[in-house]
């Protein structure tokens, strides 16, 4: 007796695709989500009249129909579209040493970065241009044609053997990393920091440990596509594919944790939740935290050691600490809508406190605050332990968002010197 077909834990933005193309292709499909609103990682909330994101806020190719971005093929699958904004540049970067706009056209980019580091510009072009060329392989073979199992064996080469062709000699480049690439061919000191702030900006991680197969894709969809923020937010996203999934006869139960996953014989039978209740179906899919999955759903026996081991050894990004402020526009005409502030140009970008993003979706879509106002998000590394509540828990986070403050300020005197 099954419940479902398939049951996702999680509605993030990779659980909610999940589920919505099951339901899309007839199956009957669960989503468990935890948290009271739907998103995860991408949700956004509402206080008096802001709408804030709690994370992403860089989209590129969300509405463009030559876009690589498999969220945009998942819309069209579902029939489901957004509306965006596009604007330029992407953002500004400000180090101590001068703040730079970055363009999404290629030429544009390197000509800035030429009045920092004439040399390293050059270098840079090389690193680009491998990444290009890996990009425009990796074009042919759409993201929603990839699966797990050995069936991609016949699809790739009954569908896609002219794109496979091209991919065959940078089979080693797909495995490596940004920072193989640029090891290759930046010396520059202060490029190679500028690729590691890339890196970091999209994974979190700098570029020695970023996949290069990630960087090319955005720099290849930055330079090729459209740089554009989702009307009504981050959460436009959420909706839509939560639209997707309902329509197609999926469910989503929200404030619903899932304590386990139930596995007898070796096979995924269901789960079972906070409250005991037990929910039936033959496959489960975790959009959980690798560790959690491996640590907290499924029980030791569940799994073959070999297979926790290889999960449980994907490094972890340190937490973030997040500022939300609803703010007045008054005297702040010139404002720009993305911001990465380097605070010290010797200390290691992922220092916390170090590096802070600020967002201000606002400059795009006024309807994210009340009438004159902006709704503002800045975040910056910060380790998760530490935190808990207690005696010095308001000091701690007055003292810790300090650089987060300093960000926003010296970002805002950049934009109203007009000196970038
Ligand atoms: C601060 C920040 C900024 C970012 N900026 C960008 C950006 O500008 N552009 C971009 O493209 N990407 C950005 N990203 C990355 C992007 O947001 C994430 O890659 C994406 O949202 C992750 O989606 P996911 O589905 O993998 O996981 P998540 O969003 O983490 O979703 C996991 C979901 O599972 C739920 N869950 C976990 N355990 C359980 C359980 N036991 N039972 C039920 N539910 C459970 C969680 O509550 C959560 O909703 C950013 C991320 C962060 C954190």
């Amino acid at each position: 007796m099954q419940d479902f077909d398939a049951i996702v834990i999680g509605s993030g933005i990779g659980g909610l695709v999940a589920a919505s193309m099951l339901a899309r292709y007839r199956k009957r499909v669960l989503v468990c989500e935890s948290h009271t609103i739907p998103g995860g990682a991408a949700h956004s909330f509402s206080r008096r009249g802001f709408h804030f994101d709690s994370g992403p806020s860089f989209y590129c190719g969300l509405t463009d129909p030559q876009s690589f971005n498999p969220l945009r093929q998942v819309f069209d699958i579902l029939e489901e579209s957004i509306a965006t904004i596009p604007y330029h540049p992407l953002g500004h970067y400000h180090f101590p040493e001068g703040s730079l706009p970055i363009y999404a056209n290629a030429k544009n980019y390197l000509d800035t970065v030429a009045t920092f580091a004439p040399q390293g510009a050059k270098e840079l072009q090389k690193f680009q241009q491998n990444l290009l060329v890996l990009y425009e392989a990796l074009r042919g073979i759409p993201a929603v044609a990839l699966r797990s199992d050995w069936q991609l064996i016949p699809v790739l080469l009954t569908r896609y053997w002219p794109s496979l062709l091209k991919l065959l000699p940078l089979i080693g480049t797909i495995a490596g990393s940004a920072g193989e690439l640029m090891d290759r061919d930046v010396r520059d000191p202060w490029v190679r920091r500028l690729i590691d702030l890339e890196c970091f900006l999209l994974s979190g991680l700098k570029a020695h440990e970023t996949v290069a197969p990630e960087i090319a894709f955005m720099i290849g969809e930055r330079s090729r596509s459209i740089i554009e923020y989702p009307v009504g937010g981050s959460s436009a996203i959420v909706d839509a594919l939560v639209r997707g999934l309902q329509r197609w006869g999926g469910q989503l139960r929200l404030g619903t944790h899932v304590d386990r996953i139930l596995v007898t014989s070796g096979k995924t039978t269901g789960i079972r939740l906070q409250n005991g209740e037990i929910i039936r179906a033959p496959i489960v899919i975790s959009n959980a935290t690798i560790w959690d999955t491996y640590t907290k759903l499924l029980g030791d026996e569940d799994v073959p050691v070999d297979d926790r081991k290889v999960a449980l050894s994907t490094p972890a990004v340190e937490s973030f600490m997040h500022l939300h402020l609803g703010i007045k526009a008054e005297g702040l005409e010139g404002l720009t809508g993305h911001h990465v502030v380097v605070h010290d140009s010797n200390i290691d970008i992922t220092v916390p406190g170090n590096t802070c993003m600020i967002s201000i979706p606002t400059v795009w879509d006024q309807n994210l605050a009340p009438a004159g106002h902006h709704a503002i998000h800045a975040y910056t590394l910060e380790p998760y332990e530490g935190w808990e509540y207690g005696e010095f828990y308001q000091e701690k986070k007055r003292e810790r968002s300090q650089s987060l403050f300093k960000a926003l300020e010296k970002s805002y005197q950049i934009c109203d010197s007009g000196s970038y």
